[in-house]
């Protein structure tokens, strides 16, 4: 049961085999067991996900069940969840209680759906190994002495163990993507301004964007169901008419199901930097590909190389100003002790931020103070824009890009830590989509051998055009229809 898809789960419980009760009690029992060690979730509250369960079942009972009622989620502690401790894995917010939800958040909850708890994350989701959390670090299932990859790596742990049917979690440079890829599940991030930034705590408020989790592209499809969709409540939210992300998914049968799909493959994800083992599964997975009817095409994104250093000013800035509401006196951490105002503020800045998320300050700072704003911000917006550009172009010739989604699989714990730029590097090939504010996604395509002779997951990224979520779920589909790498579960967890 606890591998099985979302669609499965909800035929199990329309058909009364199990209640959403007995549904969400098995996930409560194995993060009773497991949590602990893996240290995915920082936040649970027994009596309110099971009144949700319960009220499911009545939902169910009464005949109005929608597909994801009575399944349990875990919920990156990014979202704001009326009563939830919500703390974006900083101590800033250690004690802070939302007093209302995000649209996320509420969506799920229309859809009856059952929380079963708030995910770790790194501070502020500023980091790609889940080290930078007030919380402490999290396991990656596959191998316990590694990271899941960040920054969503409790939501990501929490997946890969089996410790919820499927979670939310957010992605301002790869942070769904990498943790997909280091922990062999399917993530999805939407193309930006799909899935309502409303009560989503902001570190970099352009890039930010919300999306599914999951074992397979069939459940991430069934779960922007419930996440797309306009939201006046944030500015940025596309109004576009509702769509049916699982449209296409039953046409994915036959022998050649992806016949004349152009694939795109940008020479420069394939260069220096890429592990050769991580390089091989790929290209396995893209010759499986070419077998289900797709046309590889060779193609170039010239600017790709800039997108790391355009991201670290335009991320950190955008970061340095939506954290300055950190001060002390409306909500979050403020100092036991101070003198007088600006030593309030500083104590309680300096005492409730981590490293990580004080670097960013500094530099998001540096970069908008007048004398540097040109020559880093400005110029860094400017080059954005013609890494957009590779992409329009690229979309000339071809219907999706794929390649590695990470250039490497999990890392060990403490690695990277003491090195910020080769912990950024872990995104070398995720941070393009955010900048252009594609859709992206990572799909389990194999494994790779650690140098401790462990096999680690290895994920196959696709970016699409604007919008064009639905064909990705059906690529990715075809590919999870003849490949059964997302049901791999780690042996000890099972
Ligand atoms: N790893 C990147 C960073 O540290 C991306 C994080 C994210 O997507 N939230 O900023």
């Amino acid at each position: 049961m606890i591998n099985s898809s979302l669609k499965t789960l909800s035929q199990m419980l329309a058909s009364k085999q199990i209640s959403s009760v007995e549904l969400t009690q098995t996930f409560l029992t194995r993060i009773q067991q497991h949590n602990p060690a893996i240290n995915a979730y920082i936040a649970l509250d027994t009596d309110k996900t099971l009144a949700q369960a319960r009220a499911a079942d009545a939902r169910i009972a009464a005949g109005n069940a929608e597909a994801l009622t009575g399944i349990p989620f875990a919920q990156k502690d990014i979202f704001c969840a009326k009563g939830w401790k919500t703390t974006c894995g900083s101590k800033m917010l250690a004690n802070f209680v939302a007093p209302y939800d995000a649209h996320v958040i509420s969506q799920f909850d229309a859809a009856g759906a059952v929380n079963l708890g708030k995910t770790n994350m790194d501070e502020f989701a500023m980091g790609s190994s889940n080290e930078t959390s007030y919380f402490g670090g999290v396991k990656n299932p596959w191998d316990f002495d590694r990271v899941p990859g960040g920054s969503s790596g409790g939501s990501a742990a929490a997946v890969a163990a089996r410790l919820c049917a499927a979670a939310t979690g957010t992605d301002t440079g790869g942070s769904i993507r990498q943790p997909a890829s280091l922990c062999g599940f399917t993530g999805l991030k939407p193309t930006y301004g799909l899935v309502s930034r409303y009560g989503m705590i902001a570190f970099a408020s352009s890039l930010d964007q919300a999306g599914p989790m999951a074992k397979s592209a069939e459940d991430c499809a069934l779960m922007m169901n419930v996440m797309a969709g306009f939201d006046e409540r944030d500015s940025t939210s596309l109004n576009r008419p509702k769509e049916d992300y699982t449209r296409g998914l039953a046409n994915m049968v036959g022998a050649q199901p992806l016949e004349g799909l152009r694939v795109g493959l940008p020479k420069e994800y394939f260069a220096d930097g890429l592990d050769a083992d991580v390089a091989k599964v790929v290209q396995a997975a893209i010759a499986e590909y070419r077998k289900l009817g797709a046309e590889i095409v060779d193609i170039s994104l010239p600017n790709s190389q800039l997108s790391i250093p355009v991201y670290y000013v335009l991320a950190p800035a955008e970061a340095s100003s939506n954290l300055s509401r950190y001060d002390g006196v409306r909500y979050g951490h403020r100092a036991a002790e101070y003198d007088d105002l600006l030593d309030m503020y500083m104590k309680s800045r300096a005492e409730g931020f981590g490293a990580e998320v004080k670097r960013r300050i500094l530099i998001g700072t540096y970069v908008l103070s007048a004398g540097y704003y040109d020559a880093y911000y400005l110029k860094a917006q400017q080059i954005r824009r013609l890494i957009a550009q590779d992409f329009t172009e690229a979309f000339k010739q071809c219907d999706v890009i794929m390649g590695p989604t990470a250039p490497s699989t999990a890392f060990k714990a403490g690695e990277k830590a003491d090195d910020p730029v080769a912990m950024y590097l872990q995104d070398v090939y995720t941070i393009a989509t955010n900048l252009a504010g594609l859709p992206g996604m990572s799909i389990p395509a194999g494994f790779a051998p650690s140098t401790d002779g462990k096999a680690l997951p290895v994920g196959l990224q696709l970016v699409g055009n604007y919008f064009d979520e639905a064909r990705m779920l059906d690529v990715a589909h075809a590919y999870q229809q003849v490949t059964d790498w997302h049901l791999q579960m780690p042996e000890s967890l099972k």
